[in-house]
């Protein structure tokens, strides 16, 4: 075949990146090409946050296809429409894309199948590209089971599953010259609305490669120790690399397995939650939206609480100094997240529905699958065995932030507090209660769990 095209979607990457490389595999040249899908801003997937982060791994990835003789081909519209006008314009053969697991990305894989097949040209679609273990490949038994709905067996069998091996980046990358590149867009252009949080991190593959260097030689082996240290940031934050596909999740459990360990050990089994929630997804589109285990909830919405929660403004320090964070870096620790989901699902009881919107809005990582079952996971309708635990802020932040370091990094009006009374603001005298103009609580905990546990019939 002279040429095909190679469709980018999540796998914004050169090194082990199984579309690019079965492209280049049976056509002599081929279109390196990225549409911004308008489909995407409309279904509400765009946000400043995550739109600067793409700006600039599209911009990196064009470098790297460019050091490779290649270059990244941008078109604007329907991703449907505008892969076939490219193709026939090319006259590709073929049009390789990683599979995809929303019901957003099966809808675009299905038109694409269809329409390029009105064409004349193939659709070919790559798996574990998106995921190290790509969705269906590990099933329980039994007859018409199609998912995993508890972590602990999928992780049994995703371990036995294995990866499959990493695919060296290609030397060169031959595009047809007559094909137009286009305009590399701008946050701008990806997200005209809206301002992007002051300190995010640098979208783009040599970021995240450089960052997962850094992360193997000085935090990989101190990780099962430091996971849960709000002020320790002892985690990856390699979460939008790996969202936007910057760096391949097979080539992450590669490395950190190869490095061996408890902390390697502990590292891999939070890839394949990952891995968990995404084959979730694909076998339940729905739960991207509606309860995968409905509990009859009738959630509460106040206004004012939610305004609180979202600005930070609750009056217990450690859920508010997550939710800044947010605000700030356009992401959070995830056991912030844990404890700040809980505290609006839970104590709050208000719908998850609206803390996963928030959080979409925000997070330079957000994911559907991730965010969308992590949500209903803290909110108990989704894969969680014990669905009507609820987080105590005072408990987790004595447990996880036992000087009040984190609180102090992200709550100035308490930053004169020392230790941990910090955590409890409200029991303040003197100088340290005269400190700022800190809320007080928005609720009391023990009627909220009160609440919570009538709610499910836990009384
Ligand atoms: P590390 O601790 O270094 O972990 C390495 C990688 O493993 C992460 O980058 C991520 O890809 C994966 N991972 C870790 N924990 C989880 C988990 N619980 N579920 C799925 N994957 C995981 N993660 C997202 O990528 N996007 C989201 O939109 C998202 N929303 C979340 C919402 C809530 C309410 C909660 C509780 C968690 C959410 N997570 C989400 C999962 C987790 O918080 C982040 O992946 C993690 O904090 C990212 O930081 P890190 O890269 O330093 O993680």
């Amino acid at each position: 075949m002279d040429v095909a095209v190679c469709l980018f979607s999540s796998d914004l990457r050169v090194h082990d990146q199984p579309v690019l490389r079965a492209a280049l595999r049976s056509a002599r040249r081929v279109v390196p090409l990225f549409v911004v899908d308008r489909g995407v801003a409309d279904a509400g997937f765009m946000a400043p946050n995550r739109a600067a982060f793409l700006a600039g791994s599209l911009a990196a990835l064009d470098a790297g296809l460019r050091e490779r003789g290649g270059r990244l081909v941008i078109r604007t519209g329907d991703v449907v429409a505008e892969t076939r006008r490219l193709a026939a314009e090319a006259g590709a053969g073929e049009v390789h894309l990683a599979a995809g697991v929303s019901g957003y990305a099966l809808r675009r894989e299905r038109r694409l199948a269809d329409g390029l097949a009105e064409d004349g040209r193939t659709l070919v679609v790559h798996d574990a590209v998106i995921t190290a273990v790509p969705p269906g490949a590990v099933l329980p038994s039994g007859p018409g089971r199609d998912h995993f709905a508890v972590f602990t067996p999928y992780f049994r069998r995703w371990q036995a599953e294995g990866v499959r091996a990493v695919l060296a980046a290609p030397r060169s990358v031959p595009v047809p010259d007559a094909v137009r590149s286009g305009t590399l867009p701008s946050a701008r252009d990806l997200c005209p609305d809206g301002t992007p949080s002051p300190a995010l991190p640098e979208g783009g593959e040599p970021a995240g490669r450089r960052r997962f260097g850094n992360w193997q030689r000085s935090g990989l082996a101190g990780y099962q120790d430091g996971q849960d240290d709000l002020a320790g940031d002892a985690t990856s934050r390699l979460s939008p690399y790996l969202h936007f596909g910057c760096l391949s999740p097979v080539e992450v459990v590669h490395k950190a397995t190869g490095h061996g360990g408890a902390g390697a050990e502990a590292f891999v089994r939070q890839l394949a939650w990952r891995d968990f929630h995404h084959q979730v997804l694909a076998a339940r589109h729905d739960a991207a939206h509606a309860d995968y285990r409905a509990r009859h909830d009738r959630w509460r919405y106040d206004e004012a609480e939610v305004t609180a929660w979202k600005e930070g403004r609750t009056g217990y320090p450690v859920v508010d100094a997550g939710m800044r964070q947010l605000l700030h870096e356009g992401w959070m620790h995830n056991r912030a997240r844990m404890l700040v989901a809980s505290f609006l699902t839970k104590t709050l009881y208000v719908d998850w529905r609206v803390g996963a919107r928030h959080f979409l809005d925000l997070l330079v990582d957000g994911d559907v699958a991730n965010n969308q079952l992590n949500w209903q996971w803290m909110a108990g309708t989704g894969t969680d065995t014990r669905p009507n635990r609820v987080l105590n802020p005072l408990v987790q932040a004595r447990r996880f932030d036992p000087e009040g370091a984190y609180v102090r990094r992200w709550v100035p009006e308490l930053a004169g507090v020392e230790g941990a009374a910090v955590h409890r603001p409200w029991l303040l005298t003197g100088p340290g209660r005269a400190a700022g103009d800190y809320p007080e609580p928005v609720v009391d905990l023990s009627e909220g769990l009160l609440r919570f546990k009538r709610a499910r019939g836990q009384e």
